[in-house]
């Protein structure tokens, strides 16, 4: 299924976690999907769905339990010690917390910098000088180098951890809801920021969020994530306009609309959302789905084609 174009290549990627003996939650079931080049995936569903479970398995800061992920035709699972290493140079990630994900005893020179020193690229002086030009890049001015995380704003200080994130050059970003924790008024600077680095860097991400109205306005594409399993991956304004997956549905209907004029139907979610630990059987959306048969209750769907890339994991669509 991979083309020239494909920068990482995720498939039956499964996490399962221990609770306690014999209890076991597979935050990740079998998840296969492709980022291309220069391209933004994003990853959506409600929280606790395995989004940032999935987003850490693929640059292996936690490990899977099953499935591969390939990085540019490079196996990640393959690489060991120095080469996993030198892998996560090409391979970021940019977490919800700016505040959290600094050093607060640190000044932000050193901690822009501190990819570079870890691989002690180039002299001291060419590194200073690079972070100079990545803080320029996210609208930053050198001024402010040697100042403390606690200094400067939530939006300021995600500038820092994006800066820090791009020194190295990477070729793909794992963003988990980097836009959160921000207030509304700032969050449009900081996703317009991303799309301006993409276009200059080529850099290709996977945009994790909650909130499909802001992943609209970054993803080329997006995947529905719904208790550890994707249901549906389409480009964003097919998903936005057609949904296919029943729980798709349900999200889209449930953004506002700005056109007071407008009206959209509100499908409104029955049942309760299941534990992880023991999610239902057969499709696991079916205690909350309008459509749910018998066949739906044992039978798991799998992802599958309905046209033009366009793929939902539904009995509707067989
Ligand atoms: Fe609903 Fe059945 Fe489709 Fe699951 S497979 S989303 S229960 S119609």
């Amino acid at each position: 299924m991979g083309n020239d174009n494909t920068l990482v290549k995720v498939e039956n990627l499964t996490k399962t976690f221990r609770i306690k003996r014999n209890v076991f939650l597979k935050a990740v079931d079998n998840t296969s999907f492709e980022i291309k080049s220069g391209e933004t995936l994003g990853l959506v569903g409600e929280s606790g769905c395995g989004k940032s479970t999935l987003g850490r398995c693929i640059l292996r800061l936690i490990e899977p339990t099953g499935g591969t992920v390939e990085y540019n035709g490079t196996s990640m699972q393959a690489l060991k010690g120095e080469e996993l290493r030198q892998m996560r140079k090409k391979m970021q990630m940019v977490f919800q917390n700016p505040y959290s994900s600094l050093n607060p005893r640190m000044t932000i020179m050193d901690s822009v910098k501190a990819p570079l020193d870890v691989f002690n690229t180039g002299s001291k002086e060419e590194r200073e000088q690079r972070v100079k030009e990545i803080m320029s890049v996210v609208g930053l001015d050198s001024k402010y180098l040697y100042r403390y995380p606690h200094e400067f704003s939530g939006g300021q200080r995600q500038r820092i951890v994006i800066a820090r994130a791009l020194i190295s050059n990477p070729g793909f970003i794992v963003c988990d809801e980097p836009v959160s924790a921000l207030d509304v008024s700032i969050r449009s600077q900081i996703l317009n920021l991303m799309r301006d680095i993409q276009n200059e860097f080529g850099v290709a991400y996977l945009f994790i969020s909650h909130d499909l109205s802001v992943v609209k306005h970054i993803s080329n594409r997006i995947a529905v994530m719904y208790l550890g399993q994707i249901v549906e991956i389409s480009d964003v304004d097919r998903l936005y306009e057609e949904p296919l997956h029943p729980y798709t549905q349900a999200l889209i209907s449930a953004i506002p609309i700005p056109d007071v004029g407008s009206k959209r139907e509100r499908i409104i979610l029955t049942g309760d959302i299941p534990s992880p630990i023991f999610p239902p059987t057969g499709c696991r959306f079916h205690n909350r789905c309008r459509y749910a048969t018998e066949r739906c209750r044992k039978e798991c769907p799998t992802l599958k084609d309905c046209g033009i890339g366009h793929q939902a994991a539904c009995h509707l669509y067989d």
